[in-house]
């Protein structure tokens, strides 16, 4: 049995193992998903009746930045390896009637094979001998505190790392102060993701347009520009009051979407549409904290380490996979 167990597969998880792993402990990471990667999600186009079938789409995290130094590494280490690419300074501003004009911002990166292949490569190169990342795996009860270290799903570890979303994470955790600031977490809101596919390109030289004011949508990236291969296709975000109305049927989220993306960008409907529902996209607000960790029990995810954002996300787990690497060399 290994050391730690590490519940969520995401960035924050991966990272988390990565830390632990660099100090020799071994590690179970335990994610519910069929694939790693959490809210980096990368779905592929099926039954589309479009060329684009068997191409991935970012549906979840739309781009990533970097300024934090050891963040920083890690994506440079992507881009020089092809994992990770720099893809644009420059979105757009539009608002409910279109688009107003472009605005220069930092570097956002994307990932040629999509934003969960950065999650993959990472686990990827994580020591076999010690890091084990298994799914679909769902940690259904709370992490049990025993006199040598804690029982998850049955199983004793030393140690046990809960990240993710807040929400999902509080099911998982025993009483005391981690629970504690699980309940105590900021607001988190939902958000609907449109993929529309279309049979060329209508509109103009756009890699990422903010909507604002508008009701219905509040951001369109160009999915072949961000990825690279220039298909026609456009992934849309809700705001979350829309994404809120339609939790229990993301599909009746899409008339409202398909309209305010035909009026902002596309001048067209697409050939073909699906709707994703994300129930905790992001927390409205994040902690100064890098993470939380009582005894031998730990949280960690993007409402930490000034989020929410990826490289909260990763900047935590690795935070936490250090401290409670300390802990358990204590
Ligand atoms: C629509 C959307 C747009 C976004 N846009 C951006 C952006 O442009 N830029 C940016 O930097 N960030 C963006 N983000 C945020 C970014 O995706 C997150 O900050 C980051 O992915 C969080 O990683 P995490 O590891 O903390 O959590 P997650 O990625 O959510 O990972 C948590 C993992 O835990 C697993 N899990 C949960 N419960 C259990 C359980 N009981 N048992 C086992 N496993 C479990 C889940 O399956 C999941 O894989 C966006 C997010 C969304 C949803």
């Amino acid at each position: 049995m290994a050391d730690v167990a590490v519940i969520g597969g995401g960035i924050s998880g991966i990272a988390c193992a990565r830390a632990l792993a660099a100090r020799g402990i071994s590690v179970d990471v335990l994610d519910r998903g069929r694939a790693i990667g959490g809210r980096l999600a990368t779905q592929t186009l099926r039954d589309s009746g479009t060329p684009w079938d068997g191409r991935v789409v970012d549906v979840g995290a739309s781009y990533l930045t970097a300024d934090d130094p050891a963040f920083v590494a890690v994506v440079r280490d992507w881009v020089a390896r092809g994992v990770a690419r720099e893809w644009t300074d420059t979105f757009h501003v539009a608002d409910a009637a279109g688009i107003i004009g472009p605005k220069l911002g930092p570097m956002r990166y994307a990932a040629p094979g999509g934003m969960r292949s950065l999650v993959v490569d990472l686990a990827s190169r994580l020591p076999a001998d010690l890091v084990d990342v298994r799914h679909p795996v769902d940690i259904a009860g709370p992490v049990e505190i025993g006199s040598g270290g804690v029982r998850v799903d049955g199983a004793d570890y030393r140690a046990a790392a809960l990240c993710g979303p807040d929400p999902q994470m509080l099911t998982l955790a025993p009483a005391g102060p981690v629970r504690d600031a699980l309940e105590h977490s900021p607001t988190w809101e939902p958000v609907m993701s449109l993929t529309a596919v279309y049979d060329g390109r209508t509109w103009g030289p756009l890699d990422g347009v903010f909507v604002n004011d508008d009701a219905v949508l509040t951001f369109v990236a160009d999915d072949g520009r961000r990825r690279g291969d220039d298909a026609p296709v456009l992934v849309a975000h809700s705001t979350p009051v829309l994404a809120a109305a339609h939790l229990r049927d993301p599909a009746a989220a899409a008339p409202a979407m398909l309209s305010a993306l035909h009026q902002i960008v596309a001048g067209v409907d697409p050939d073909w549409f699906t709707v994703k529902r994300w129930t905790y996209a992001r927390p409205t607000r994040s902690r100064d904290e890098d993470h939380v960790l009582d005894g031998v029990v730990g949280a960690a995810g993007d409402s930490w380490a000034r989020g929410p954002r990826t490289q909260a996300a990763w900047v935590s787990g690795d935070s936490l996979g250090r401290a409670l690497a300390d802990r358990l060399a204590a």
